[in-house]
């Protein structure tokens, strides 16, 4: 890969980084869950394309996606310069996200899918909402 950075890419480099291990979003969405009271939850749970957390009383899974390295439709922006590259690496992980969760749902799993941006804490609210709206208890 070559070395130089424009300073766009190097910044979209940068918050995709910060993103990409997804550390402070997961510990965002656990400390949400703790607040909702949501249990039940275990990370590192063996099933296809590691979901960040697993509800395996309720075979629910719940994945954080970054916006930049799956594309989020509202705001992953793709970076202008070398777009080849990037759009292949991206649009590499969105149909692996796609086949994922369609793996999982094949084997009875429902899948939840958060965006990074909706982990911002002006959409908590949101969130929590959109949260809340699960049925947690069934099965608990
Ligand atoms: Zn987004």
């Amino acid at each position: 890969m070559a070395d130089k950075l424009t300073r766009t890419e190097r910044s979209l480099v940068m918050a995709a980084v910060r993103g990409r291990g997804n550390r402070s979003t997961e510990l965002r969405l656990r400390d949400l869950f703790r607040k909702l009271r949501i249990t039940g939850w275990r990370r590192g749970y063996p099933l296809p394309g590691h979901p960040d957390f697993v509800f395996p009383k309720l075979r629910m899974v719940v994945f954080v996606d970054g916006c930049f390295w799956h594309g989020c439709p509202k705001h992953g922006r793709r970076p202008k310069s070398r777009c080849e590259y990037w759009n292949a690496k991206i649009d590499t992980n969105i149909s692996r996200d796609r086949s994922v969760t369609s793996r999982l749902r094949l084997k009875g799993w429902r899948v939840i899918r958060i965006w990074e941006h909706e982990l911002r804490p002006t959409a908590e609210l949101r969130l929590s909402r959109r949260l809340l709206r699960i049925d947690w208890l069934r099965g608990e």
